[in-house]
């Protein structure tokens, strides 16, 4: 059996991160396991590191884990899929790569509950972490190791349109929504650099991967976490059918995700006493909140056919996609170089709102026909169209996570309870309000034929309701159930990220989120991950 300083269960937005910054100090030895396989491999490779490739990765098993909720019951009972990254770089290789921090007030409300994490803890992490190619400016980093695009020049033309349909509104335009303007419509900044996603696979893990002290194993499912005199002591996982361990000197850390790592720390006996025993799984360390706290961004939007071309008109068929690719191989530009979210931004619902609580989105593209049971993303629809969508910023329903049996194989159990709150029902009214008025406005209204769904006939509220719980999907953000507090009652681990009650294990990923940010979690994972590893580093 080997040992190591650290033990990083997960490899992926906040691993990798992990990886890098406590392999920088050549006296720790670190292992880093990840599930998935490498993301350079043949052919998936191509397809993690081409932005557009996000379409492909969407429901791909061998990159993805694919989970599935319980049956909403205030979304008609629907199952909704979660995809998950399972490859090096986790979810940040599989994502729609659109980078926003959050506002400064979401991490005043996580000191709240987690003295170190307010906004002037965390933004200058942010700064050191961005490699921003737009505007220098103060409030941006501009040699960090992520890359973040600016796409103000290679947006599709008609973001034009939306952000002026926004601006006929009243909405204010911003030229920098991650920088001292927050609120307002833009282009949408992305995890890109040179037409190449930029993963944290590829912008942490790929440039320090040959560190000697580094060992980084793919294709290595953590099964169990060893217990030793009541401490966390080391991990087993599986590889080829073959069960392997290791010893951890100072501590393992969890960054399976905020589904991989409560599901981890129930199998080792740390969760809820009622469950495990259920599952005739001894109690080591009880604590009902693990699992618990579940958040999500829950998300709808119309689709309109459009009287213009659009980005489905560059991307069907054989001579379109030709010329695509040869404008990406000749200049890295072009449709194929960037995601589906091509403009969008932060506004409020009322103008009695102190902040903005909804996020937009225009995706210059259409996708109305879906496979059964998962978002519609990868076949185009074969005329022009396009997507205005948005979702609450800060949703109130709260889910939880559960292992279901002590066999590793069977699926979780997954309760998102979305809309269980009435602020989160009246904020999907007023969102889908607020996409209508945005296409009825004359800057959108001229380039649109028809509002393909919800449709002219979905008016009332109640109509446009039952539209949500029928269509309504994930953003992917789901979070929160380690949740981090200074008071270990309602706590998972404490505010240096240490699993309360067990010493030798710590959570770092989007599972510790007290609350889900207002924008979406890439960002402030990969913030949590940097400000984590300067933790660690000084405990050792
Ligand atoms: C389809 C999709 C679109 C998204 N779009 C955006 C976006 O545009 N912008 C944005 O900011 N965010 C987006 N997100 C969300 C964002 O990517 C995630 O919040 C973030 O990557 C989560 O980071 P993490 O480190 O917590 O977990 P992950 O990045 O998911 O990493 C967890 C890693 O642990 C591994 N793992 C799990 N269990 C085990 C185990 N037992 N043994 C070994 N390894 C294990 C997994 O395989 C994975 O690699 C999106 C996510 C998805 C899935």
């Amino acid at each position: 059996m080997s040992t190591y300083d650290f033990i990083i269960v997960g490899a992926g937005s906040c691993g990798c991160v992990l990886a890098n910054r406590l392999s920088a100090q050549s006296k720790h030895r670190v292992l880093l396991l990840e599930a998935g396989p490498s993301d350079r491999s043949f052919l998936k490779g191509f397809w993690t590191h081409l932005p557009i490739g996000y379409g492909k990765l969407f429901t791909d098993a061998s990159v993805n884990w694919r989970y599935q909720t319980e049956s909403e019951p205030n979304l008609q009972g629907r199952k909704m899929y979660w995809p998950r990254g399972k490859v090096l770089g986790g979810s940040s290789s599989i994502n729609a790569m659109v980078w926003a921090r959050g506002f400064p007030t979401d991490y005043y409300a996580w000191n709240q509950v987690a003295r170190g994490w307010a906004w002037n803890d965390v933004e200058p992490v942010f700064r050191q972490i961005e490699n921003w190619s737009g505007a220098s400016s103060a409030a941006r980093g501009h040699d960090g190791p992520q890359a973040v695009f600016d796409t103000r020049n290679d947006a599709h033309a008609l973001s034009e349109n939306f952000i002026r349909a926004a601006t006929s509104l009243g909405y204010p335009e911003t030229s920098d929504y991650n920088g001292t303007d927050f609120e307002g419509v833009g282009r949408y900044q992305l995890s890109i650099s040179r037409g190449m996603r930029a993963s944290t696979a590829r912008s942490y893990l790929h440039p320090i991967k040959s560190r000697p002290n580094l060992t980084v194993i793919t294709s290595a499912e953590v099964t169990e976490l060893n217990w030793s005199n009541n401490r966390i002591s080391g991990v087993s996982w599986q590889k080829k059918g073959r069960v392997h361990q290791a010893v951890a000197k100072n501590e393992v850390v969890l960054s399976a995700g905020a589904i991989g790592s409560p599901l981890l720390m129930q199998r080792a006996g740390i969760g809820s006493p009622e469950l495990l025993s259920e599952l005739g799984i001894p109690v080591r360390h009880a604590n009902s909140n693990v699992g618990a706290n579940l958040q999500d961004h829950l998300g709808a939007d119309a689709a309109y056919k459009a009287s213009v071309p659009t980005l489905n008109n560059e991307l069907l068929g054989w001579p379109a996609r030709a010329k695509a690719a040869a404008r990406y191989v000749v200049s890295r530009r072009g449709p194929l170089s960037l995601s589906g979210n091509h403009a969008g931004g932060f506004v409020r619902s009322q103008p009695s709102e102190p902040i903005p609580d909804l996020q937009l989105y225009f995706s210059p593209m259409s996708y109305s026909r879906a496979p059964s049971n998962t978002r519609p993303m990868i076949t185009l629809d074969d005329f022009a169209g396009f997507l205005v969508g948005f979702n609450p910023c800060r949703p109130t329903s709260r889910g939880r996570v559960q292992i279901t049996s002590q066999d590793l194989r069977a699926a979780p159990s997954i309760e998102a309870n979305y809309l269980s709150t009435e602020h989160d029902r009246q904020l999907m009214l007023r969102g889908m309000r607020i996409v209508r008025q945005l296409a009825a406005a004359q800057p959108l209204a001229k380039v649109i034929d028809n509002e393909m769904s919800p449709s002219a006939s979905v008016q009332s509220d109640d109509e446009l309701m039952a539209f949500v719980e029928q269509a309504a999907w994930t953003v992917f953000h789901p979070c929160g159930t380690c949740r981090m507090g200074d008071n270990p009652v309602d706590a998972v681990v404490d505010a240096t990220l240490r699993v309360n009650g067990v010493p030798g294990l710590r959570v770092v990923d989007a599972s510790v989120f007290p609350t889900v940010p207002s924008g979406n979690t890439n960002a402030p994972c990969i913030m949590v991950a940097e400000r984590a590893s300067g933790m660690i580093l000084r405990n050792y």
